[in-house]
């Protein structure tokens, strides 16, 4: 029995009108959990030998599923970092998924991997690579942190063997203590040690921190990792100081730009970011501040070389692939199979143009200035820090963990925003990271009132 070829055209216009609705939703539903009882009560059994039917799986989906998400377009979703795609990267996402392109080969994907080279040829140009710099778009953030900490050591490796030198006895990279969890994961992953630099007074890692981590480590350490944009604070660390010495010592200096990397293009942010072209690889994620769907790692390599020869996997039924000296994506990150993940934000760039991303960028960073100064100006609020991004960060005065939660639920509660609380060095804080240019400063100003009611 084959059925599975059989989709009724009813059904498939079911699903573009669902599709249709949720595209015109202005603003998307923020929505909220339920509990895994409510949602089985609700759900009912759904998969099952027979099946229940594409409809009865959409009302579903419509009615029970989908409700239980929250929408990370809000405009006022200001929690962790959003994501806020264009609504023509959602419609290239559509088509992406409606057909089976495999990325991760030329010889079955030219098309599709020439157009997210495009675009990470684009970024590697703003952060000043050379025309021979390449990479590919991976899952997320740690994914591409990951791959390229493991060209890293492959690189240092490399060198140390071409020496004739030993191999130390456990690997290390630098970053600072502001850097992001996913750093930690890879050191477990790769088994290597992070040797944790100081931030200054502003949450910038400096040179002089890193110079000081890297005393009498020169033979061990394999990477320093300088992060553009926390994602605590949205904090751009010293690159062109940083840069200096990982250059001066030889050690490869990754940038991780997950969040933060998206503010270079932004006309007037350019020199928060000062030398990091000479940098050997950085990551932005499109999912986050550069609207595009989830989910997507931009990975480049100054010398996607090195990263090649560390990357790609070698099978019998594999070497018609990569004996032929083509661009295989997959060889350049810890993954084989992938969607061509990048191409929404080639289609909405295309559509768009650089000019519109680079005002939108601003716009966010423009509307966290003007928030600050609204949190400024009120005496039972504290900004944390000055904003360098988009990020927020401020403590209501008299305020325990209990009371920001509080005030959190009933913000979702009544549908208004998400903002779940933050905290730093232990003390609870609330926290706004923009990345929507539908989010509007009256909205935010409304969202501070909340917390006098
Ligand atoms: C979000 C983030 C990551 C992880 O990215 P994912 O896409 O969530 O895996 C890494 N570094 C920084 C600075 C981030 O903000």
């Amino acid at each position: 029995m084959h059925q599975l070829g059989d989709n009724s055209e009813a059904l498939r216009e079911q699903v573009f009108e669902y599709a249709r609705t949720r595209l015109e939703y202005n603003p998307p539903p923020l929505d909220g959990p339920q509990s895994p009882e409510f949602l089985r009560a609700a759900a009912g059994k759904t998969i099952t030998e027979a099946g229940i039917g594409g409809t009865a799986a959409l009302n579903v989906f419509a009615e029970v599923l989908a409700p239980a998400t929250i929408s990370t377009d809000h405009p006022n979703y200001l929690s962790f970092i959003p994501s806020a795609p264009t609504e023509a990267s959602k419609l290239f996402d559509l088509i992406v998924s409606a057909s089976a392109i495999y990325g991760g080969s030329w010889m079955e994907g030219a098309g599709a991997v020439h157009a997210e080279n495009e675009v990470l040829a684009w970024l590697a140009s703003e952060v000043g690579f050379g025309k021979e710099a390449g990479g590919v778009f991976v899952q997320g953030g740690t994914l591409g942190n990951l791959s390229a900490l493991v060209a890293a050591r492959h690189s240092a490796k490399r060198k140390l063997v071409q020496g004739g030198k030993q191999m130390p006895g456990k690997w290390k990279f630098i970053c600072s203590e502001e850097a992001h969890s996913s750093l930690k994961s890879a050191a477990a992953v790769m088994d290597v040690e992070i040797i944790k630099a100081q931030v200054d007074q502003f949450g910038k890692l400096t040179g002089a921190a890193v110079e000081a981590a890297l005393d009498g480590n020169t033979d061990s350490v394999f990477a320093i990792v300088a992060t553009a944009g926390t994602t605590n604070f949205g904090i751009v660390d010293r690159i062109s100081e940083i840069a200096q010495i990982a250059n001066a010592n030889g050690i490869w200096l990754h940038i991780d730009g997950a969040y933060g990397l998206a503010g270079i293009i932004s006309p007037g942010s350019r020199e928060l970011y000062a030398g990091i072209e000479n940098a050997d690889s950085f990551i932005v994620d499109p999912h986050k501040w550069l609207f595009a769907p989830f989910d997507a790692c931009a990975l480049v390599y100054k010398n996607p070389a090195i990263a090649h020869e560390a990357h790609t996997q070698h099978g019998d039924y594999l070497d018609v692939l990569t004996e032929t000296g083509d661009w295989n994506p997959s060889d350049y990150a810890y993954n084989l199979t992938r969607r061509p993940r990048g191409l929404p934000l080639w289609f909405s760039l295309a559509t768009h143009g650089i000019a519109a991303y680079r005002e939108g960028v601003k716009y966010n960073i423009d509307l966290a200035r003007q928030i600050a100064d609204v949190i400024k100006s009120r005496e039972d609020l504290k900004l944390v820090r000055e904003p360098e991004l988009s990020v927020v960060v401020f403590e209501k005065q008299g305020w325990g963990i209990n009371e920001y939660n509080a005030w959190s639920e009933k913000l979702l509660a009544r549908q208004q925003a998400f903002v779940v609380p933050s905290s730093h060095h232990g003390k609870p804080n609330a926290r706004f990271a923009i990345v929507n240019t539908k989010t509007q400063l009256e909205e935010l100003v409304k969202i501070l009132d909340s917390m006098n009611e």
